[in-house]
């Protein structure tokens, strides 16, 4: 006799099959009951001086943006020095779309208190673009 399979075993089908070819390309994650989002912090963009940070004056005040709409919202720079000179800081803003190499960018979870045991079925979410290799390639040549 053929014993109908429990709902442990069909739910991680389910899931496996919902995933995107490339994870990586997502802003944001909701395939288990943790919700995932990646963000950029603002004030490296400035401290960092990046290519892709415009500035237009308005009304006395200047507001910077980003060029690749890594984030979507533009920002009063005197607000965002002020709140960098206290702690904890400006903080973090929603990506968009995908964080370039240059970005400070993280992924920020949130309702970690609902892991299930199968934990993680999206682990490339968590990828995120970085300037240098995290590895090393190391090729031993061997004298003749
Ligand atoms: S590309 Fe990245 S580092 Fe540059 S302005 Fe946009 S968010 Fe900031
Ligand atoms: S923990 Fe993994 S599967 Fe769950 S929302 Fe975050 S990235 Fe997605």
């Amino acid at each position: 006799m053929v014993r109908p399979q429990s709902k442990a075993v069909e739910r991680p089908l389910k899931v496996i099959s919902d995933l995107p070819l490339r994870p990586q390309d997502e802003t944001e994650c909701r395939r288990c009951d943790v919700h995932c989002d990646k963000v950029v912090y603002p004030a490296a963009c400035v401290e960092g001086a990046c290519p892709f940070l415009y500035a237009y004056e308005e009304f006395g005040r200047t507001y910077v943006g980003c060029m690749q709409k890594v984030y979507g919202v533009e920002i009063d720079l005197e607000l965002l020095e002020e709140a960098q000179g206290a702690k904890p800081g400006f903080g973090a803003v929603k990506a968009r779309r995908q964080p370039l190499p240059m970005c400070r960018a993280e992924v920020s979870s949130c309702y970690e208190h609902r892991r299930d045991r199968l934990g993680c079925v999206n682990p490339e979410f968590f990828e995120l673009p970085r300037e240098s290799p995290s590895f090393r390639v190391i090729a031993r040549i061997d004298a003749d």
